[in-house]
């Protein structure tokens, strides 16, 4: 979006108050300024000023060590600029709103390569110079919670009041319950130029699902994935609920995935997936093995919190395992069935919390790995992933941050400087979790008489 269309689409919606300035941290949470109106001019220019430190989540407070990276530039500030795409109207504040996307780069001019979404457009443009473009669909699970307990529950029923306790994988009258809120997030979609598709209710009580549809930028995608999160929960608050993309928020529930689908396209636009069968083609194979090659060095990317490892359990519908098979939803990587001209691979391992533009940038870039070295798969498996012996993702987070931290692969997808600041944002959050004492271990061995 140039400067001058930002001040344009401002004169056309006289009613906008104010702008919400974001740029994406390393854990996919937007971080900015609200900024008046008569203001946006300054960021129109790309003159928005912020800390490049912001993207590396939380480097202040007394409990956090301080961090090198930060302080070895004296925590310089780098600079906004517009990422492309038109403001995104926030219908559900207060007043009405505008959220404009940003990215940072510094002051020599140069992108910032700490910032996620940079780090998902070096992979597209990579693609690009092979003459290849992916195309991408996200899936999005999510769960609407009472906000009025400290722990998460399941909303009650706008319809009978009552609180949803019972599991409605594709249930209409769940939907049906929920057609308020859901028209809301259809109406904030289109609005926001978001291509939501079908709607569904999930395994989870007060669990959903909506699906985007294919579109041939990831970059796009993962921005459509970033906004539409926040859609939701915003949403959800005004109609008395609260939206979660927590990825296990209930220790017996079904968790929340972010499953991404793709495939890549020639200069002439075919699918190079297609071979005209069931199989897919030796390149789509290729793509296969080096998702499988590089998806345990990944893994926090797709499970990027504490929280994210309660998710991948056997039975669950969540990967444990690396492997891939045909129409299996029990392993990582499914090949869905139908039209071979819509030959695709499913990546399952990602929760709903990851951050879209890692998780793609991660996806991507393994499966180019597998491409250029033209890696063979092990052979798919048939069956229930969870009985076979396969080599298990890493089990808890903090050998998915050593995995990251020393994988082969990772500098072949992500800058030197991106790995060093996500290894550390992470580090600094483990630790922060280690201080927390849980209730489990007051009520198993406090012994207070
Ligand atoms: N909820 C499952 C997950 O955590 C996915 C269920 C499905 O196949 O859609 O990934
Ligand atoms: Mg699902
Ligand atoms: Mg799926």
């Amino acid at each position: 979006m140039s400067d001058q269309s930002v001040t344009d689409w401002l004169e056309q919606r006289p009613e906008i108050d104010s702008i919400f300035a974001c740029v994406c941290d390393l854990n996919g949470s937007m971080r900015g300024k609200r900024i008046p109106v008569a203001q946006a001019g300054k960021m129109a220019e790309g003159a928005l000023r912020m800390p490049l430190s912001v993207l590396n989540v939380d480097v202040w407070g007394e409990d956090v060590e301080k961090s090198e990276l930060v302080f070895e530039t004296g925590d310089s500030d780098g600079l906004c600029e517009f990422v492309g795409r038109p403001l995104s109207p926030i219908t559900w504040n207060s007043r009405p709103t505008a959220l404009a996307m940003l990215w940072m780069r510094q002051e020599d001019g140069t992108p910032f390569l700490g910032d996620p979404r940079r780090a998902l457009a070096a992979v597209v443009d990579t693609y690009k110079e092979m003459g290849l473009t992916p195309v991408v669909a996200t899936e999005l699970e999510f769960y609407l919670c009472d906000p009025e307990l400290d722990r998460p529950q399941a909303p009650r029923s706008p319809v009978t009041g009552k609180r949803l306790d019972s599991d409605g994988a594709l249930s209409v009258d769940e939907l049906q319950h929920f057609d308020a809120f859901l028209n809301d997030v259809y109406d904030a979609c289109k609005a926001q130029g978001i291509p939501a598709d079908a709607a569904i209710s999930e395994n989870g009580a007060g669990q959903f699902e909506i699906n985007m549809m294919h579109v041939a930028d990831p970059v796009r995608a993962a921005d459509d994935a970033i906004l539409f999160k926040r859609l939701v929960r915003g949403i959800a608050r005004k109609h008395g609920f609260a939206g979660t993309f927590m990825a296990k928020p209930y220790g017996d529930r079904a968790g929340s995935g972010f499953h991404v689908h793709f495939s890549l396209v020639d200069e002439n636009g075919v699918n190079v997936f297609d071979n005209g069968g069931e199989e897919g083609t030796e390149l789509m194979l290729n793509a296969v093995a080096g998702l499988l090659e590089t998806m345990q060095e990944n893994t926090l990317t797709f499970a990027p919190h504490e929280n994210s490892f309660r998710r991948l359990l056997p039975g669950s519908h969540a990967p444990t395992g690396v492997a891939w098979g045909y129409e299996n939803r029990t392993a990582a990587i499914r090949i869905p069935g139908g039209s071979p001209k819509a030959r695709r691979i499913e990546h399952r391992v990602a929760g709903a919390d990851a951050n879209p533009y890692l998780v793609l940038a991660s996806v991507l870039g393994g499966a180019m790995i597998g491409i250029k070295e033209k890696l063979t798969p092990a052979p798919a498996i048939k069956g229930d992933a969870y009985d076979l012996n396969l080599p298990h993702l890493p089990m808890d987070w903090a050998t998915a941050i050593d995995a990251f931290k020393r994988g082969q692969n990772i500098q072949s997808i992500f800058s030197k400087r991106l790995q060093t600041m996500f290894v550390e944002c992470k580090k600094q959050e483990l630790r922060k979790f280690a201080l927390e004492v849980t209730n489990f271990e007051y009520h198993s061995y406090l012994e207070v008489v």
